[in-house]
This record gives structure tokens, sequence and C-alpha cells, in this order.
């Protein structure tokens, strides 16, 4: 089981080049419940949208997350702010915001259940976001709490990963092969993700990357 991407369209290698930070990234830390392909693609318009993220669905057991970007931005940034991104969506298509997420918190307080406290600990101190509306609402971290946190709902220039975010994929169903210690920048966490060898690429051949179905709109991103 393993996280790995398809791309659908490019511009200059750029999105290849997040996606395989943004899998490395993930794969250090879990072993998802089954196998996901996150799907790049591009756009073009000429509006504020930088990037959109469409609801995950599955195909014979594999969990597909698609992601595209809006070509008109895609020279403003480069493949580290980009898989910034893709390791947020990503974030989602592993169940954060949708199925058993929804059942962990109480949808007023946005506080966790206590029975997932012994699980995971750390999630006593958090809080899921009740506002904002569809998109951001029941599906990130509370912002006013942990506004620079990777899986809050507003994207940040300099963001940084707690614990909980990785602890949490366990009670989606993943298998943590790594705790992360402590609270970590996101971008030293890129820089060792950059440096890993894929070294699992037997697992990825056997994966059936191109099912393409259109799904809804689940976020979106403003420049
Ligand atoms: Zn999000």
């Amino acid at each position: 089981m393993i996280i790995t991407y398809d791309i659908v369209s490019d511009k200059e290698a750029k999105l290849k080049e997040a996606a395989k930070i943004a899998c490395n990234f993930w794969n250090r830390f879990i072993i998802p419940k089954s196998p996901v392909v996150i799907r790049l693609g591009t756009f073009k318009s000429k509006g504020f949208v930088i990037a959109r993220a469409y609801k995950p669905y599955s195909n014979k057991g594999v969990v597909f997350g698609p992601i595209e970007f809006n070509v008109k931005y895609l020279d403003l940034y480069d493949a580290l702010d980009i898989a910034g991104t893709v390791i947020h969506e990503i974030g989602h298509t592993l169940g954060i915001g949708w199925n058993k997420w929804k059942d962990l918190f109480h949808r007023y307080t946005g506080e966790f259940l206590l029975q997932y406290w012994e699980e995971v600990p750390d999630l006593q101190y958090m809080t899921v976001e009740t506002g904002f509306g569809p998109g951001t609402q029941y599906s990130h971290w509370d912002e006013k709490e942990f506004n620079l946190e990777l899986m809050t709902g507003f994207k940040d220039p300099t963001e940084e990963v707690l614990p909980v975010t990785i602890a949490v994929m366990r009670l989606l169903g993943h298998t943590v092969i790594e705790e992360l210690a402590k609270l970590t920048g996101l971008d030293e966490l890129m820089e060792q993700a950059e440096g890993v060898v894929f070294s699992r690429s037997d697992d990825v051949e056997k994966i059936d990357k191109s099912h393409s179905e259109k799904t809804e709109i689940m976020e979106e991103l403003y420049f």
C-alpha cells in the first residue's frame, strides 16, 4: 500500500516534481489502508483560483484524489510551494474532512469525542474548524487556534505540521509507521522528502492509475 501520483497535464514538469515530494512526505509517516493516487492536472482560468481539489473517489480499491492547478499561476510558484498544497490535499484524500472523520468530533464545538483521546491523546487539545462554510467547515483544524498548521483551511506562506496531523491518520484506518516527534516546519519536512529516492516503484507499477471520474469541487485555493 502506497501513496502515488498520476500526472494528467503539467507545465515544465513542475507538478510532477511537486507530486514526488508530496507523496514522499506522506509515505514516510504512514501506510494507507488502500492505495492512493493523487491525480494532478492543469486548467486555464483568468480568475483568481490557484488550485481546486475535487472530492476523492475510489475504483477497484484504489482511492483517487484529483487536484488541478491554474496554469496562469504555475510560473509564480516553485515545486516546493506547489508540493505544500498537494500535501494538504493528500491529507484530505486520506480522510481529513470526509467519511469516518465526520464522526470523530462534536459538530457544534469542533471538539473531539472523549473515546478517541486514548488512541490519539493530542486530540484533547485539538478543535475542528466550525466556521467559514462548505469547503472549510468541518474538514480542517480550527484556523484561529492553529493558524499556520498544514491542515487549517487557509494557506500561509510558511506552514508547520503538528504531530497530531500524522497521529490522527490512525483513526482514519491507516498505519502510522513514523510519529512526528514535535511541531516541525513544513519546509524542513519537504526538504527531507525531496531527498528521498522513491524505492517502492514495484508497488506502484501494479496500481491502475488511469481511472478518471468527475466529482464535485471540494476546496478551492485563491490568490
Ligand atoms: Zn483543505
